[in-house]
């Protein structure tokens, strides 16, 4: 097996992390930047840094990722970019002219030091960002934070365009992490349903799952508008999903432009949806339909349903802080027991978080905020679990421990579906308990003795 060599015994290591759970911070700018209307992502950096941004998101949603590079050479590695950069801005406005240019640094050129707020200064000054385009820069050191401190880096640099006008545009402002497409769409028509007009920052929808027509477009219907982003400012309020992802931003809009905001968890499972329709509820002073209510009782049936197969059952957890604290709250309030819980973004307020959220359970709970794959391995070899969930990097310690595997989260490189089967909301709750009702059930099918095998579960 491939990971055969992994140890049972745990050493404590302070300095090696063997088998990431996690990737680097410009990954995640990008994602972000691609959910704006009309923006080409540029990555301050070397040619390779941003081939290796765009071939992960392209792995993942299965959708050609555009975007430019400062393309570092010797030059540039040694006396910084600022040419490259204001060479790079003419460039891409005369050839591919898009609304927006969203600026993400790399691991080079923050060792440099390169200052992306001044060299956009410079080039405004020198009229290289033509009349009513515009340009946005997150600073994203990969050697420190992860993927999602990119995201939250880029998410926060957008909250710049906001503008206040002075009248309220009877809008909620809704900042959904880092979720699939789909998820972001699925956000968007329970709030329609709710009769909430929002506005969604980023928005990948129409962007990273479009139709195959024919027809190439450099830049897709989808992505929040500039005019949008301009308007958040005059927004009733600011609802953030996910605090590692989301909550920067919004207490930026809070403290600049007075746009009150509430950072919940990602709605993820029943308990994290009904604090997300609440806060619709609530700030957009409207009553939750028929409708919801129905989608609702419909995931309450399957897990009354199905309790029997999910009760007292262990989970191993690898992933991203705000999927993970949401899918904890979701296994626990159906008493699946999340023994080990893995993520590789730095931040003590998670293992809290985790801990908080699993007290009371029956098991002993293994939690850690930069940790690794290797770990998450060895902990289930010491506490052997029914169930692996994680992004595709968990497949060789599913097949090493012969242990069903339920691909979530952020990269799944061999399967498909993601992109398009939402998992928030009481709807993706029901697609969640359904893919992992299957695997429990399929492995049950194949060990059980005859006198066991049942048709009717
Ligand atoms: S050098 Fe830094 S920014 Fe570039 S790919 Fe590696 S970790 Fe990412």
């Amino acid at each position: 097996m491939l990971l055969r060599h992994t140890p049972k015994e745990i050493t404590e290591r302070s300095a090696l992390t063997i088998n990431p759970a996690k990737t680097c911070q410009p990954i995640g700018a990008m994602y972000a930047a691609l959910g704006i209307h009309g923006c080409l992502p540029h990555s301050h950096g070397s040619q390779g840094c941003c081939a290796y941004h765009r071939s992960a998101l392209t792995r993942h949603y299965k959708e050609p990722v555009s975007a430019a590079t400062s393309s570092f050479t010797e030059g540039s590695s040694v006396f910084g970019g600022q040419a490259n950069l204001m060479q790079a801005f003419s460039n891409i406005f005369t050839v591919y002219n898009p609304e927006i240019i969203a600026v993400h640094t790399t691991c080079l050129s923050e060792t440099i030091g390169d200052d992306l707020p001044q060299i956009r200064k410079k080039a405004i000054a020198e009229g290289k960002i033509p009349e009513g385009k515009y340009v946005i820069s997150a600073s994203t050191p990969s050697y420190a934070g992860s993927h999602v401190t990119g995201f939250s880096n880029m998410v926060k640099a957008m909250t710049e365009l906001a503008e206040p006008t002075g009248k309220k545009n009877g809008k909620v402002n809704l900042i959904p992490g880092w979720v699939e497409p789909c998820d972001m769409e699925e956000l968007k028509r329970l709030s329609k349903l709710m009769g909430v007009g929002t506005i969604m920052f980023p928005d990948t929808s129409g962007v990273l799952n479009t139709p195959l027509t024919g027809e190439y477009k450099m830049f897709p219907d989808g992505g929040v508008t500039i005019a949008e982003l301009k308007s958040t400012a005059d927004s009733i309020g600011t609802i953030a999903l996910g605090e590692w992802c989301s909550g920067d931003a919004a207490r930026e809009l809070d403290s600049k432009h007075k746009v009150p905001c509430k950072v919940l968890d990602m709605p993820f499972g029943l308990k994290a949806t009904d604090r997300f329709v609440d806060a619709l509820h609530k700030m957009a002073g409207v009553n939750v339909p028929e409708e919801i209510m129905v989608e609702r009782g419909q995931l309450v049936d399957l897990i009354s349903d199905m309790h029997q197969y999910f009760y007292h059952k262990k989970v191993a957890l690898a992933g991203d802080p705000d999927q993970l604290i949401a899918m904890t709250e979701f296994l626990v309030s159906i008493d699946m027991c999340p023994v080990h819980i893995v993520t590789g973004t730095p931040g003590k307020k998670f293992e809290k978080r985790i801990k908080e959220l699993t007290a009371g359970m029956p098991y002993q709970v293994n939690v850690r905020a930069k940790g690794d794959f290797f770990l998450l391995h060895q902990w289930m070899k010491n506490e052997p679990v029914d169930l692996l969930i994680s992004n595709t990097y968990g497949k060789y310690i599913a097949r090493d421990e012969d242990v069903p595997f339920l691909r979530w989260g952020f990269p799944i490189l061999d399967r498909q579906g993601h992109q398009y089967f939402p998992t928030v909301g009481y709807k993706g709750g029901l697609r969640l308990l359904e893919k992992i009702l299957t695997l429990l059930l399929d492995r049950k099918d194949r060990d059980d003795t005859e006198m066991k095998f049942e048709l009717v579960l």
